[in-house]
């Protein structure tokens, strides 16, 4: 599960309300802009070809369950036997015990709304009430259909805003070789993360949020607002007008802003994004090291007292932690070297020991 992960409420025989020792387990991704290129800008195609597709994803999961209840207790002893899951399973049990009756979740997650508007409405359709209102009929399919496989099946299947770090590029490239380079789908080289805002626009946060907020009710299986910003060292207030407006709007927010330390030389401030990873801009020595150094992500979570936000009592799943930021901290705590496969920065660092 992600950071943006979602687990909707549950509660066990005896009425008490849990959400410790739960889990997901998995998540298939459609790919939604390919959809809209086969439909060729034929809207009825596209819903049938929508309605095969999701439940090829369903089948998918389907899978992934069964292949799930396939272990055993002594395959993961921690999780089944010494109570990680919430139980204490003997071996030989069935771990489907810890999965049917809704206790667990499997995600149908999507990509790429944007592209499936921009293929039928062109580039520019965020204002367009009529295209909104298609984009949320998309996913009001998507959640229709997993509110089916959860009652058909006794597992909660909920609807997932990928995160797609990977599949952004992963399913454009695809998509490319099938459908060559189109405007505002393929020509960018990614897919927009799941709901998300074009970002070639560049909206302030108050206009991708007032953007994005109607699409969560759809999405219970897991979501995140996302701004990105510069270093807002000297504007701390901005920050806090964001989440001060974002408090009655959405359910879950993130913030970036970058507070980039270089460990070999000292500079404060912000990275360069190079090709390599964040690099520091002032430090000319090993530039093999300069990836490690850290670029600090601050998130900001936000829950809503009431609708609009995550549906069916859905709450966030445990953070992930960030690896830069405990490598880092493992640099400034530590009393010995880095023992990461790679990196020769002593702790603390004074300099590089690559020979
Ligand atoms: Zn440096």
């Amino acid at each position: 599960m992600g950071c943006r992960s979602f687990l909707q409420g549950w509660t066990d025989e005896k009425g008490n309300d849990v959400s410790e020792g739960r889990m997901n387990l998995g998540v298939v991704t459609l790919n939604l802009p390919r959809i809209a290129l086969e439909s060729g800008g034929d809207e009825s195609k596209f819903w049938s070809i929508l309605a095969e597709r999701v439940t090829t994803v369903g089948d998918a999961l389907l899978f992934r369950i069964e292949r799930c209840k396939e272990a055993t207790p002594e395959n993961a002893p921690i999780l089944y036997i010494y109570g990680a899951f919430g139980q204490h399973l003997a071996a030989g049990q069935p771990v489907d015990t810890l999965f049917r009756n809704k206790r667990s979740t499997v995600s149908l997650g999507y990509i790429g709304l944007y592209e499936v508007a921009a293929a039928f409405y062109g580039g520019d359709w965020e204002t367009n009430s009529e295209v909104k209102d298609f984009t949320v009929a998309v996913l009001r399919t998507l959640q229709e259909r997993a509110k089916k496989l959860s009652v058909e099946y006794g597992y909660q299947f909920s609807v997932y805003a990928t995160p797609s770090e990977s599949l952004t590029d992963r399913f454009c490239r695809l998509d490319t070789e099938k459908f060559g380079f189109v405007p505002n789908i393929t020509d960018k080289d990614y897919c927009t993360n799941s709901f998300h805002y074009d970002v070639r626009k560049s909206p302030t946060p108050f206009e991708k949020l007032d953007f994005e907020k109607v699409y969560p009710s759809y999405s219970g299986g897991g979501f995140i607002h996302y701004c990105e910003y510069p270093i807002l060292q000297q504007n701390p207030k901005a920050l806090e007008a964001v989440w001060d407006y974002s408090y009655d709007r959405v359910g879950y927010l993130g913030t970036n802003t970058p507070i980039d330390r270089c460990y070999a030389c000292g500079f404060s401030g912000d990275f360069d994004a190079t090709e390599r990873g964040f690099e520091c801009p002032e430090c000319p020595e090993c530039p093999e090291c300069r990836p490690h150094d850290l670029r600090c992500r601050q998130t900001n979570l936000r829950l809503p007292r009431q609708p609009p936000g995550p549906p069916d009592g859905a709450r966030p799943a445990q953070r992930d932690h960030l690896p830069g930021q405990a490598h880092a901290r493992h640099h400034r705590h530590s009393g010995h070297g880095c023992r990461r496969p790679g990196c020769v920065i002593p702790s603390p660092v004074s300099g590089c020991r690559r020979s």
